[in-house]
Protein backbone atom coordinates (compact mmCIF):
# COMPACT_ATOMS: atom_id res chain seq x y z
CA UNK A 1 0.00 0.00 0.00
CA UNK A 2 1.22 3.38 -0.70
CA UNK A 3 1.14 6.36 1.73
CA UNK A 4 1.70 10.28 1.20
CA UNK A 5 4.79 11.49 0.30
CA UNK A 6 6.91 14.45 -0.63
CA UNK A 7 10.37 14.76 -2.34
CA UNK A 8 11.89 17.84 -3.46
CA UNK A 9 14.31 17.01 -6.11
CA UNK A 10 17.30 19.60 -6.63
CA UNK A 11 18.33 18.48 -10.27
CA UNK A 12 15.66 17.11 -13.09
CA UNK A 13 17.89 13.90 -13.43
CA UNK A 14 16.93 13.64 -9.75
CA UNK A 15 13.39 14.44 -10.53
CA UNK A 16 13.27 11.91 -13.61
CA UNK A 17 14.70 9.17 -11.23
CA UNK A 18 12.06 9.65 -8.44
CA UNK A 19 9.20 9.68 -11.43
CA UNK A 20 10.48 6.65 -13.31
CA UNK A 21 11.45 4.53 -9.90
CA UNK A 22 7.51 5.05 -8.48
CA UNK A 23 6.21 4.05 -11.97
CA UNK A 24 8.10 0.94 -12.02
CA UNK A 25 7.02 -0.03 -8.53
CA UNK A 26 3.30 1.31 -10.01
CA UNK A 27 3.44 3.89 -7.33
CA UNK A 28 1.71 7.02 -8.34
CA UNK A 29 3.48 10.41 -7.83
CA UNK A 30 1.93 14.07 -8.87
CA UNK A 31 3.73 17.26 -9.71
CA UNK A 32 3.71 20.11 -7.06
CA UNK A 33 4.84 23.38 -8.48
CA UNK A 34 2.51 26.49 -6.42
CA UNK A 35 -0.22 24.04 -5.23
CA UNK A 36 -2.93 26.48 -5.39
CA UNK A 37 -5.13 24.43 -8.02
CA UNK A 38 -3.55 21.05 -6.19
CA UNK A 39 -3.53 21.62 -2.36
CA UNK A 40 -7.54 22.78 -2.74
CA UNK A 41 -8.11 19.36 -4.80
CA UNK A 42 -6.15 17.44 -2.55
CA UNK A 43 -8.80 18.46 0.31
CA UNK A 44 -11.72 17.30 -1.76
CA UNK A 45 -11.71 15.47 -5.41
CA UNK A 46 -8.67 13.56 -5.00
CA UNK A 47 -7.55 12.22 -1.18
CA UNK A 48 -5.43 8.96 -2.76
CA UNK A 49 -2.09 8.72 -1.48
CA UNK A 50 0.68 9.32 -3.62
CA UNK A 51 4.31 10.75 -3.73
CA UNK A 52 3.93 14.71 -4.26
CA UNK A 53 7.15 16.16 -6.52
CA UNK A 54 8.23 19.30 -5.84
CA UNK A 55 9.63 20.94 -9.09
CA UNK A 56 10.69 24.16 -7.89
CA UNK A 57 13.79 23.99 -6.66
CA UNK A 58 14.62 22.80 -9.97
CA UNK A 59 17.01 25.06 -12.26
CA UNK A 60 14.81 24.19 -15.81
CA UNK A 61 11.79 24.74 -14.22
CA UNK A 62 12.56 28.29 -12.29
CA UNK A 63 14.49 30.11 -16.10
CA UNK A 64 12.68 33.81 -16.68
CA UNK A 65 14.91 34.99 -19.89
CA UNK A 66 13.24 37.49 -22.34
CA UNK A 67 15.00 37.13 -25.07
CA UNK A 68 16.75 38.24 -28.69
CA UNK A 69 14.56 35.55 -30.33
CA UNK A 70 12.12 33.79 -27.71
CA UNK A 71 10.67 34.22 -24.12
CA UNK A 72 10.77 31.35 -22.12
CA UNK A 73 9.29 31.12 -18.53
CA UNK A 74 10.01 28.17 -16.44
CA UNK A 75 6.68 26.08 -15.22
CA UNK A 76 7.41 26.80 -11.76
CA UNK A 77 8.01 31.04 -11.55
CA UNK A 78 5.06 32.31 -9.17
CA UNK A 79 3.00 34.41 -11.05
CA UNK A 80 3.58 37.69 -8.68
CA UNK A 81 7.70 37.87 -10.49
CA UNK A 82 5.95 37.45 -13.88
CA UNK A 83 3.88 40.37 -13.20
CA UNK A 84 6.91 41.93 -11.64
CA UNK A 85 8.95 41.82 -14.94
CA UNK A 86 8.64 44.85 -17.14
CA UNK A 87 10.03 43.20 -20.16
CA UNK A 88 7.94 40.30 -19.99
CA UNK A 89 4.99 42.56 -19.44
CA UNK A 90 6.31 45.23 -22.48
CA UNK A 91 6.39 41.96 -24.81
CA UNK A 92 3.63 39.77 -23.83
CA UNK A 93 0.81 42.58 -21.96
CA UNK A 94 -1.85 40.30 -22.69
CA UNK A 95 -0.26 37.03 -21.44
CA UNK A 96 0.75 38.96 -18.08
CA UNK A 97 -2.51 41.02 -17.85
CA UNK A 98 -3.97 37.01 -17.65
CA UNK A 99 -1.31 36.31 -14.94
CA UNK A 100 -2.46 39.30 -13.12
CA UNK A 101 -6.05 38.38 -13.36
CA UNK A 102 -5.55 35.09 -11.25
CA UNK A 103 -6.86 34.82 -7.26
CA UNK A 104 -5.21 37.55 -5.09
CA UNK A 105 -1.48 38.31 -4.33
CA UNK A 106 -1.23 35.75 -1.97
CA UNK A 107 -2.69 32.95 -4.64
CA UNK A 108 0.07 34.83 -6.96
CA UNK A 109 2.97 34.38 -4.63
CA UNK A 110 1.87 30.83 -5.56
CA UNK A 111 0.54 30.25 -8.95
CA UNK A 112 2.36 29.13 -11.82
CA UNK A 113 1.77 29.68 -15.58
CA UNK A 114 2.84 25.84 -15.70
CA UNK A 115 0.02 25.28 -13.03
CA UNK A 116 -2.61 26.76 -14.66
CA UNK A 117 -2.00 25.00 -17.76
CA UNK A 118 -1.43 21.62 -16.56
CA UNK A 119 -4.53 22.02 -14.19
CA UNK A 120 -6.57 22.24 -17.83
CA UNK A 121 -9.76 23.50 -16.30
CA UNK A 122 -11.87 25.21 -19.29
CA UNK A 123 -11.87 28.46 -17.43
CA UNK A 124 -7.83 28.56 -16.64
CA UNK A 125 -6.93 32.47 -17.47
CA UNK A 126 -3.94 32.26 -18.93
CA UNK A 127 -4.77 29.42 -21.42
CA UNK A 128 -6.26 31.55 -24.17
CA UNK A 129 -3.15 34.26 -23.45
CA UNK A 130 -0.94 31.69 -23.93
CA UNK A 131 -2.55 30.01 -27.20
CA UNK A 132 -2.72 33.41 -28.93
CA UNK A 133 1.02 34.10 -27.89
CA UNK A 134 2.14 31.27 -30.06
CA UNK A 135 3.17 29.41 -26.74
CA UNK A 136 5.24 25.62 -27.28
CA UNK A 137 5.45 23.43 -24.02
CA UNK A 138 8.70 22.20 -23.35
CA UNK A 139 8.44 18.73 -21.60
CA UNK A 140 10.49 16.50 -20.27
CA UNK A 141 10.69 12.84 -19.02
CA UNK A 142 13.56 10.09 -18.97
CA UNK A 143 13.60 9.36 -22.31
CA UNK A 144 14.41 13.40 -23.60
CA UNK A 145 12.26 15.72 -24.20
CA UNK A 146 9.62 16.91 -26.65
CA UNK A 147 7.77 20.58 -28.10
CA UNK A 148 4.40 20.50 -28.22
CA UNK A 149 1.92 23.79 -29.31
CA UNK A 150 -0.06 24.56 -26.31
CA UNK A 151 -3.32 24.87 -28.18
CA UNK A 152 -2.76 20.58 -28.05
CA UNK A 153 -1.84 20.70 -24.41
CA UNK A 154 -5.03 20.51 -23.33
CA UNK A 155 -7.00 17.91 -24.46
CA UNK A 156 -10.31 17.85 -21.86
CA UNK A 157 -12.29 19.28 -18.52
CA UNK A 158 -8.93 18.90 -16.43
CA UNK A 159 -7.00 16.60 -18.78
CA UNK A 160 -3.50 17.46 -20.35
CA UNK A 161 -1.19 15.51 -23.13
CA UNK A 162 1.32 14.86 -20.79
CA UNK A 163 2.34 10.99 -20.33
CA UNK A 164 2.63 9.39 -17.32
CA UNK A 165 6.72 10.50 -16.08
CA UNK A 166 6.44 13.86 -17.80
CA UNK A 167 7.18 17.34 -16.70
CA UNK A 168 6.34 20.45 -18.46
CA UNK A 169 9.52 22.14 -17.86
CA UNK A 170 8.04 25.56 -19.20
CA UNK A 171 6.71 27.38 -22.04
CA UNK A 172 8.41 28.67 -24.76
CA UNK A 173 6.95 31.95 -26.84
CA UNK A 174 8.59 33.51 -30.06
CA UNK A 175 9.68 37.02 -29.98
CA UNK A 176 5.95 38.69 -31.44
CA UNK A 177 6.68 40.44 -34.91
CA UNK A 178 7.35 44.29 -35.20
CA UNK A 179 3.81 45.95 -35.04
CA UNK A 180 2.81 42.52 -33.07
CA UNK A 181 0.64 43.18 -29.57
CA UNK A 182 -1.74 41.22 -27.81
CA UNK A 183 -4.48 41.58 -24.88
CA UNK A 184 -6.92 39.07 -22.58
CA UNK A 185 -10.21 40.14 -20.86
CA UNK A 186 -12.41 37.53 -19.17
CA UNK A 187 -15.86 37.99 -17.96
CA UNK A 188 -16.74 37.08 -14.30
CA UNK A 189 -19.77 38.62 -12.48
CA UNK A 190 -17.53 40.20 -9.78
CA UNK A 191 -14.70 42.67 -9.37
CA UNK A 192 -11.66 39.98 -8.62
CA UNK A 193 -11.49 36.46 -6.99
CA UNK A 194 -13.79 34.07 -9.47
CA UNK A 195 -12.84 32.05 -12.61
CA UNK A 196 -13.50 32.94 -16.20
CA UNK A 197 -17.17 32.63 -17.34
CA UNK A 198 -15.78 33.92 -20.52
CA UNK A 199 -12.24 34.75 -21.50
CA UNK A 200 -11.00 36.15 -24.39
CA UNK A 201 -6.88 36.65 -25.88
CA UNK A 202 -5.75 38.22 -29.13
CA UNK A 203 -2.58 38.65 -30.96
CA UNK A 204 -2.61 40.85 -33.94
CA UNK A 205 0.01 42.32 -36.10
CA UNK A 206 -0.31 45.55 -37.95
CA UNK A 207 2.11 46.94 -40.72
CA UNK A 208 3.26 50.23 -41.31
CA UNK A 209 -0.12 50.88 -43.15
CA UNK A 210 -2.41 49.39 -40.04
CA UNK A 211 -3.42 46.49 -42.27
CA UNK A 212 -3.60 43.67 -39.84
CA UNK A 213 -1.21 41.08 -41.32
CA UNK A 214 -1.39 38.20 -38.56
CA UNK A 215 -3.69 37.30 -35.79
CA UNK A 216 -4.33 34.81 -33.27
CA UNK A 217 -7.76 34.39 -31.40
CA UNK A 218 -8.39 31.89 -28.57
CA UNK A 219 -11.15 31.53 -26.21
CA UNK A 220 -11.58 30.43 -22.63
CA UNK A 221 -14.73 29.05 -20.93
CA UNK A 222 -16.85 28.54 -23.79
CA UNK A 223 -15.63 24.59 -24.64
CA UNK A 224 -14.20 21.92 -22.99
CA UNK A 225 -10.58 23.00 -23.36
CA UNK A 226 -9.62 27.16 -24.49
CA UNK A 227 -10.15 26.71 -28.41
CA UNK A 228 -8.06 28.56 -31.10
CA UNK A 229 -10.26 30.12 -33.57
CA UNK A 230 -8.85 30.55 -37.10
CA UNK A 231 -12.05 31.78 -38.49
CA UNK A 232 -12.19 34.97 -36.08
CA UNK A 233 -7.97 35.31 -36.96
CA UNK A 234 -9.22 35.18 -40.97
CA UNK A 235 -11.91 37.66 -40.80
CA UNK A 236 -9.24 39.93 -39.00
CA UNK A 237 -6.39 39.40 -41.57
CA UNK A 238 -6.39 41.84 -44.36
CA UNK A 239 -8.31 44.46 -43.11
CA UNK A 240 -7.65 47.43 -40.80
CA UNK A 241 -9.43 46.13 -38.00
CA UNK A 242 -12.82 48.08 -38.77
CA UNK A 243 -15.64 48.03 -36.25
CA UNK A 244 -17.48 45.43 -38.92
CA UNK A 245 -14.37 43.26 -38.85
CA UNK A 246 -13.89 43.32 -35.49
CA UNK A 247 -17.45 42.52 -34.93
CA UNK A 248 -16.91 39.67 -37.93
CA UNK A 249 -14.11 37.87 -35.58
CA UNK A 250 -16.30 38.04 -32.00
CA UNK A 251 -19.41 36.14 -34.32
CA UNK A 252 -16.69 33.44 -35.54
CA UNK A 253 -15.78 32.85 -32.07
CA UNK A 254 -19.26 32.85 -31.20
CA UNK A 255 -20.00 30.15 -33.77
CA UNK A 256 -16.72 28.35 -32.74
CA UNK A 257 -17.47 27.95 -29.10
CA UNK A 258 -19.57 24.94 -27.53
CA UNK A 259 -20.50 26.42 -23.76
CA UNK A 260 -22.59 24.96 -21.93
CA UNK A 261 -25.54 26.64 -19.19
CA UNK A 262 -24.57 26.36 -15.65
CA UNK A 263 -24.66 28.73 -12.31
CA UNK A 264 -22.09 30.88 -13.54
CA UNK A 265 -24.01 32.02 -16.58
CA UNK A 266 -26.65 30.20 -19.48
CA UNK A 267 -25.04 28.64 -22.93
CA UNK A 268 -26.52 31.51 -24.89
CA UNK A 269 -24.74 34.35 -22.99
CA UNK A 270 -21.47 32.65 -23.01
CA UNK A 271 -21.90 32.68 -26.72
CA UNK A 272 -23.02 36.38 -26.80
CA UNK A 273 -20.35 37.77 -24.39
CA UNK A 274 -17.53 35.91 -26.34
CA UNK A 275 -18.45 37.68 -29.33
CA UNK A 276 -17.62 41.31 -27.43
CA UNK A 277 -14.91 40.33 -25.61
CA UNK A 278 -12.77 38.88 -29.00
CA UNK A 279 -14.18 42.33 -30.41
CA UNK A 280 -13.11 44.14 -27.07
CA UNK A 281 -10.05 42.62 -26.76
CA UNK A 282 -8.84 42.74 -30.67
CA UNK A 283 -9.40 46.32 -30.42
CA UNK A 284 -6.90 46.56 -27.60
CA UNK A 285 -4.30 44.29 -29.10
CA UNK A 286 -4.24 46.72 -32.36
CA UNK A 287 -3.93 50.00 -30.50
CA UNK A 288 -1.07 48.62 -28.03
CA UNK A 289 0.33 47.54 -31.65
CA UNK A 290 -0.35 50.84 -33.03
CA UNK A 291 2.23 52.19 -30.68
CA UNK A 292 4.71 49.31 -30.95
C1 LIG B 1 -8.59 31.47 -4.24
C2 LIG B 1 -8.20 31.00 -5.62
C3 LIG B 1 -8.42 31.86 -6.70
C4 LIG B 1 -8.09 31.44 -7.98
N1 LIG B 1 -8.33 32.30 -9.02
C5 LIG B 1 -8.06 31.90 -10.29
C6 LIG B 1 -8.34 32.78 -11.39
O1 LIG B 1 -8.81 33.89 -11.24
N2 LIG B 1 -8.05 32.31 -12.63
C7 LIG B 1 -7.51 31.08 -12.86
O2 LIG B 1 -7.26 30.73 -14.01
N3 LIG B 1 -7.22 30.25 -11.82
C8 LIG B 1 -7.49 30.62 -10.55
N4 LIG B 1 -7.20 29.78 -9.51
C9 LIG B 1 -6.62 28.47 -9.76
C10 LIG B 1 -5.07 28.38 -9.59
O3 LIG B 1 -4.57 29.36 -8.71
C11 LIG B 1 -4.35 28.49 -10.94
O4 LIG B 1 -4.82 27.51 -11.83
C12 LIG B 1 -2.82 28.40 -10.80
O5 LIG B 1 -2.20 28.99 -11.92
C13 LIG B 1 -2.30 26.98 -10.64
O6 LIG B 1 -0.90 27.00 -10.55
P1 LIG B 1 -0.11 26.22 -9.41
O7 LIG B 1 1.34 26.44 -9.66
O8 LIG B 1 -0.62 26.58 -8.07
O9 LIG B 1 -0.52 24.71 -9.79
P2 LIG B 1 -0.54 23.40 -8.86
O10 LIG B 1 -1.69 23.45 -7.95
O11 LIG B 1 0.80 23.16 -8.26
O12 LIG B 1 -0.77 22.30 -9.99
C14 LIG B 1 -1.98 22.23 -10.71
C15 LIG B 1 -2.02 20.89 -11.48
O13 LIG B 1 -1.03 20.88 -12.50
C16 LIG B 1 -0.05 19.86 -12.27
N5 LIG B 1 1.25 20.51 -12.56
C17 LIG B 1 1.63 21.72 -12.10
N6 LIG B 1 2.81 22.07 -12.65
C18 LIG B 1 3.18 21.03 -13.44
C19 LIG B 1 4.31 20.79 -14.27
N7 LIG B 1 5.27 21.71 -14.41
N8 LIG B 1 4.38 19.61 -14.94
C20 LIG B 1 3.39 18.70 -14.83
N9 LIG B 1 2.28 18.86 -14.06
C21 LIG B 1 2.17 20.02 -13.38
C22 LIG B 1 -0.22 19.45 -10.81
O14 LIG B 1 0.15 18.11 -10.60
C23 LIG B 1 -1.71 19.68 -10.61
O15 LIG B 1 -2.43 18.59 -11.13
C24 LIG B 1 -7.52 30.16 -8.20
C25 LIG B 1 -7.28 29.31 -7.11
C26 LIG B 1 -7.60 29.72 -5.83
C27 LIG B 1 -7.33 28.79 -4.67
Amino acid sequence: MQSFAYAAPATLAEAMDILASHRRRKLRTQILAGGTDMLVQMRTVDKAPRTIVDIKHLKETNRLAVAAKETYVGSAIPGVTLAANAKLAERHPGLVEAIDLIGSAQIQGRATLGGNLCNASPAGDTIPAIIANRGVCVIASARGSRELAAEKFVVGVGKNALKPGEILLGLKFPRPAKGTADAYLRFIPRTEMDIAVVGAGVSVTLDKTGKCTAARVAIGAVAPTALLVPEAAKALIGSALEPEVLAAAGAAASRASKPITDKRGTADFRRRIVAVLVRRAASIAAQRARGN
